[in-house]
């Protein structure tokens, strides 16, 4: 089943949505993220295909649904889609295939990483593994440097993360902070950013949360945005909430970025 909406041809269309099943061995909570992928193309049949807040149509933009890859071949995938001028979607599978495309990216383009989420991910090693989840933004953060990352809607992070991001410059904020003087944006969303009573289905969710607000910040970077991820959809514990919402935020994105850039006919 494809993303609803999404059935145009790669070369034709600006908007390249691919899944990537993919998590760790060892998650910290919840396991089943994987199944991430293809529930959020089912719940997004859900919805019209055109939106009623700005007057697109998803039916008239040009969108490929890439099916689901492999983390290695998602990695030489993404960076394909940008330098072909296009916007990759990537819908995991855990948060920990962030740090996978971002360092296949790093070399093709000047960006800064905006990092939605619950927490902070900032450990160097979560039970011995370096590429867990819970290291996704200490990872980016020594790919891209303290000056290109940043990681909003935090509420959650162990003692010695806190002193680590601060030993290292890592910049966090608890609530959305708009100031953000990236150009281009790699906009990762962990989908447990937003209060368990809209995303109850996430591997690891975190009460008091943010809601409507992360839909307006998103609408406001849209414009800079190169490439996205949702992550962290978990859906055996999952009502459909989390996967309807991140199925939504998808196709918002795409209607807040085509109104930045006239895409398409
Ligand atoms: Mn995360
Ligand atoms: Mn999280």
């Amino acid at each position: 089943m494809k993303f609803a909406d999404a059935e145009q041809g790669y070369e034709e269309s600006h908007f390249i949505i691919f899944g990537i099943p993919y998590e760790d061995e060892e998650m910290s909570f919840r396991n089943g993220t994987k199944e991430a992928p293809d529930f959020i193309r089912y719940v997004s049949w859900d919805y019209e295909s055109y939106n009623i807040t700005n007057g697109i149509d998803l039916q008239e933009i040009p969108i490929h649904d890439a099916g689901n890859l492999g983390i290695e071949e998602a990695t030489r995938f993404i960076r394909r889609v940008i330098k072909d001028g296009k916007i990759p979607i990537a819908i995991g599978g855990a948060h920990s295939i962030t740090p996978f495309l971002i360092s296949s990216l790093k070399n093709t383009i000047d960006f800064g990483v905006v990092i939605l989420d619950a927490h902070l991910d900032f450990r160097d090693e979560y039970m011995g593994d370096k590429k867990s989840h819970a290291c996704t933004a200490r990872r980016i953060y020594e790919l891209v440097g303290k000056e290109k990352i940043i990681s909003l809607g935090v509420r959650s992070a162990s003692k010695e993360e806190i002193e680590d991001a601060k030993k290292l410059g890592f910049i966090y904020y608890s609530s959305l902070n708009s100031d953000i003087n990236f150009d281009k944006i790699y906009l990762s969303i962990d989908i447990d950013v937003f209060d368990p009573c809209y995303a109850p289905g996430v591997s690891n969710p975190e009460p008091m949360g943010l809601g409507y607000e992360v839909l307006d910040f998103i609408k406001n970077l849209a414009g800079k945005v190169i490439a996205l991820d949702v992550v962290e959809v978990c859906p055996p514990y999952d009502d459909e909430r989390a996967s309807l919402l991140a199925a939504k935020l998808i196709r918002d994105f795409i209607t807040w970025k085509v109104s930045y850039k006239k895409f398409g006919k």
